[in-house]
């Protein structure tokens, strides 16, 4: 199957790079916010950052032009009816999320691949909301989607091979670097990202060591570009919380469980960068 055209819902962080990045490929995009303050925010996002690759010489005025021409808002989900494959990026809700694909399902034909770009919910819980399941898959992009490769594509117990195959195809013509994982709580990088993010904040409630010294270690130790607190304040504390609580809702597993020092942050608003405050003050 061919991609031409491609439907984004919500233009948020993650559906405003979404767009951004599917035009600059050469996809005709549609992106439907659920009102015209929503989506000329998100739009006004994707105008930025394109003139700011102006500014930096690393796009000329008439790509951007055409890159912008490529990309039509709307507040109606049935003006994405002839897309060919959607990208579903609204808030983290799974009623929003079902309705969404429920509605989907019915203004699209047929052959319309449906994906969701969800972070912590199971994905085969959306695809049982249309009468498509075989043709619904994740597509996980990381923040912000316009700099970051990896995409994991994330395939339910009954996503069609055929799929997995456009949505591979669709990410590596963006420039993309997909992996396959299973619609498993945490895909592959939250698995193994959020245990370790979790015994950092464990090991400096317990007093091993400073904030800065427990960075400074995996930093020049492990050679990783930023150290786990830091890391954590920049995803920000609360979703970093409530990624923790939907993992170990399902694994059940100690290592998930949000250590006290995190759940007593968040209740007092320091929620990382955003807010000024985490386990730095910005
Ligand atoms: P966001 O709050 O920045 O944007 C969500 C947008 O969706 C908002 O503009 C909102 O108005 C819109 N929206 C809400 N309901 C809608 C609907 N019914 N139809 C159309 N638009 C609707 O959120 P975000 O950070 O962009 O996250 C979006 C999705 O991406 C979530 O599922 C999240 O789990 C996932 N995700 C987020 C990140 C991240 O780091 N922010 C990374 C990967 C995946």
């Amino acid at each position: 199957m061919d991609i031409k055209r491609v439907g984004v819902v919500g233009c948020g962080a993650m559906g405003s790079g979404i767009v951004q990045v599917s035009a600059q490929a050469g996809y005709q995009v549609t992106v439907r916010d659920i009102n015209d303050e929503f989506l000329n925010r998100g739009l006004g996002m994707i105008k930025s950052s394109l003139q700011r690759d102006v500014d930096r010489s690393r796009m000329t005025a008439e790509d951007r032009d055409a890159i912008w021409g490529r990309i039509k808002g709307t507040t109606k989900l049935e003006d994405l009816a002839d897309s060919d494959l959607i990208v579903e990026a609204a808030i983290e809700e799974i009623g929003e999320k079902r309705s969404i694909f429920g509605t989907l399902d019915r203004v699209c034909p047929p052959s319309t691949i449906l994906s969701t770009n969800t972070s912590s919910l199971t994905v085969i819980e959306m695809a049982a909301a249309t009468k498509r399941p075989q043709q619904v898959l994740g597509l996980h992009f990381f923040n912000p989607a316009q700099v970051m490769k990896l995409v994991e594509i994330v395939r339910t117990i009954v996503t069609s091979d055929e799929a997995v195959e456009v949505g591979r195809k669709y990410e590596e013509s963006i420039g993309k670097t997909p992996v396959l994982a299973k619609d498993q709580p945490g895909f592959i990088v939250n698995r193994l990202l959020v245990p370790y993010l979790l015994d950092a904040i464990r090991v400096y409630q317990d007093g091993l060591a400073s904030a800065q010294d427990i960075d400074q270690g995996m930093l020049l130790g492990c050679n990783h570009p930023m150290g786990p607190l830091a890391l954590s304040d920049l995803i920000g504390l609360d979703v970093l919380l409530h990624v923790a609580e939907s993992l170990h809702a399902e694994l059940a597993e100690p290592r998930f469980a949000a250590p006290p020092l995190l759940k007593r942050m968040v209740m007092a608003g320091h929620l990382g960068r955003k807010t000024k405050r985490g386990f730095y003050a910005y």
